[in-house]
């Protein structure tokens, strides 16, 4: 006989259903950063259960090495509160944070971040470095990672895996009309 409910739907507070929504929705705008050819990543800032910023990967289109997903997303979010402090906010980012979008986070004094993938190469909320929780830090970010992880991975090597390919039909063209 079936069950009447699924345990691991039964396991998860309402919290944590809440973390995984909105990380669906950081997903959403991390596939509009590969529409527009950058690396998927995408970011949501909440601020009492409602979405103040929202941003996606695209320094190549803009020409600016700073528009990381995050960087995108606390300044829409800082002129939605006509404030430079994001108090009380909750930061959504499909990849673990950089090294400048951590710093971002301690001046913009949000509460928590919460992150999908892990960043090995790069990541700053632990991995590489841990600048959020830095000891004498004078802010301290709440550190939350993991959610929706396998989605949020997966996107990243499926795009480099597509750009991969795309890389190697191109060589083997040029290849071909160069004889
Ligand atoms: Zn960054």
């Amino acid at each position: 006989m079936r069950p009447l409910f699924r345990l691991e739907y039964a396991a998860l507070s309402d919290l944590e259903l809440n973390h995984e929504y909105w990380m669906r929705h950081a997903l959403q705008l991390a596939k509009r950063a590969w529409e527009e050819g950058e690396v998927p990543v995408g970011a949501v800032l909440v601020h009492n259960n409602q979405v103040i910023g929202e941003g996606w990967n695209r320094p190549i289109g803009r020409h600016d090495p700073t528009a990381h997903a995050e960087i995108m997303a606390l300044r829409q979010g800082g002129l939605v509160l006509q404030n430079y402090r994001l108090l009380d906010t909750i930061l959504y980012v499909t990849l673990e944070p950089c090294v400048m979008c951590s710093g971002a986070m301690i001046h913009s004094r949000i509460g928590t971040v919460v992150y999908g993938a892990r960043d090995e190469k790069t990541g700053a909320a632990g991995s590489l470095l841990d600048v959020l929780r830095h000891p004498g830090m004078n802010h301290q970010v709440n550190v939350m990672g993991g959610v929706l992880a396998p989605a949020c991975s997966e996107m990243l090597s499926e795009f480099f895996r597509m750009r991969r390919q795309q890389k190697k039909r191109q060589k083997a063209e040029s290849k071909l009309s160069g004889e």
